[in-house]
């Protein structure tokens, strides 16, 4: 039902496709999708036009949950990432003793 391109929110769409024509549609601008609408309805009457606008619908509600999943993948990785990050700082600053306070930091050697 859903091609590679639809699966993917692909910029590609293939014409002859329904998923990706209701793809296509359900991304379009609102005067655009009215007169899809209107030219539907008026070679298919009311019951098309429920149908058309119902596949719109799914397809929203389709593409928002993949943005949602990759917003949520993004941030769990932006997350990790950070977590790497302060704990390879910790680790610098342990090895540096820059994380005790002046007077506890073991002396420099003494040149000889
Ligand atoms: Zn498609």
């Amino acid at each position: 039902m859903t091609c590679e391109f639809c699966q993917a929110l692909s910029g590609r769409f293939n014409a002859h496709r329904e998923c990706c024509q209701v793809r296509q549609l359900t991304g379009a601008p609102a005067h655009i999708r009215n007169a899809a609408y209107a030219r539907t309805r008026t070679e298919g009457g009311e019951k098309a036009l429920a149908e058309l606008k119902q596949k719109v619908r799914a397809e929203y509600q389709r593409q928002q949950g993949i943005k949602q999943a990759r917003a949520r993948l993004e941030l769990d990785r932006q997350t990790a990432k950070g977590r790497a990050e302060v704990g390879a700082l910790l680790n610098t600053m342990k090895e540096l003793n820059m994380n005790l306070p002046p007077a506890d930091r073991p002396k420099a050697k003494e040149c000889a």
